[in-house]
């Protein structure tokens, strides 16, 4: 399927690894130029390398933390408009809600909440003016299927999914979608990074915790950023205009309920 994408230019945040890269680098196959962003500045220049060697869509990089005014600025001061905007960060820590103070709320609502929200602010006049866009916030199943521990990440994402909720009907009659993609467990190095502290905790090993959470998994595996990549691009796609103000869960059957 073609997906209408060719020569569209996007802004792919936090994808220097894991499920940016792989929104990034579907969006490429299609033919999109993409800036891809990130803070490390060595990992972000290897990563737009692979992505210029698909031979489709070109990619450019700005090394920048997306949660602060400043390292937004420097974005838009290289690239001003964007067709497509998708918005990702790192996640906040996991732990217990009693050990938070107000400045690691304040920390989690930056990233997970404001940041995307600034992003959708400088981007979404121009795509309505220029009657097309696509915007796809990166959140978390735990929005829909809340784990103890991951108050930090479900409070701030909560408030953009609400957010989002009302915005996406007054843009999408002049072209513009905004959608959020819900994942569940993806293998990327967030993941590891998550089984090791993990393992540190219980005293059991990395494989043993990696093992107890996958016979527990419906689909007995985790997800390929792939997978998320690639739906990515179709909410992006011109195919996908009357998508609109969407939670997409891709979790592999986890979630329990019906709808
Ligand atoms: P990852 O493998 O750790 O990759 C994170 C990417 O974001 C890296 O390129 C990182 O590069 C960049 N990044 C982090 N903080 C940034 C910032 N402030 N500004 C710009 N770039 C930033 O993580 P992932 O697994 O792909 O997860 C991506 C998001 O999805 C996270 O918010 C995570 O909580 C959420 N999520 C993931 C899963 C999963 O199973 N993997 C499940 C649910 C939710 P630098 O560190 O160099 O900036």
């Amino acid at each position: 399927m073609d997906l209408g994408l060719t020569g569209k230019k996007a802004l792919v945040c936090g994808a220097s690894a894991g499920l940016g890269f792989a929104c990034a680098h579907a969006l490429v196959q299609e033919g999109v130029d993409v800036v891809i962003v990130a803070r490390t500045e060595g990992p972000l220049r290897e990563a737009a390398g692979r992505l210029q060697t698909l031979g489709a869509g070109r990619a450019e990089w700005v090394a920048a933390d997306v949660t602060t005014a400043e390292g937004r600025a420097r974005i838009f001061a290289a690239h001003p408009d964007f067709d497509i905007v998708v918005t990702n960060a790192g996640g906040p820590p996991p732990g217990d809600f009693r050990q938070w103070d107000t400045a690691a709320w304040h920390r989690a609502i930056d990233a997970n909440m404001l940041a995307p929200i600034e992003l959708i602010k400088t981007t979404v006049d121009g795509m309505m003016a220029r009657g097309w866009g696509r915007i796809v916030n990166l959140t978390s199943s735990a929005v829909k299927s809340p784990v103890d521990g991951l108050g930090l990440s479900i409070g701030a994402r909560s408030g953009l999914t609400g957010f989002v909720a009302g915005l996406a009907r007054s843009t999408v009659a002049r072209g513009v979608t905004i959608n959020n993609l819900l994942p569940g467990t993806f293998d990327t190095a967030r993941l590891a990074g998550n089984f090791e502290a993990q393992s540190r905790r219980e005293g059991r090993s990395v494989d043993e915790v990696r093992s107890a959470r996958l016979a527990k998994h419906p689909a007995h595996r985790f997800g390929e950023p792939d997978e998320l990549g690639r739906t990515c691009a179709f909410l992006c796609s011109a195919h996908a205009g009357y998508i609109n103000g969407q939670n997409i869960l891709l979790d592999g059957g986890s979630f329990p309920g019906v709808f």
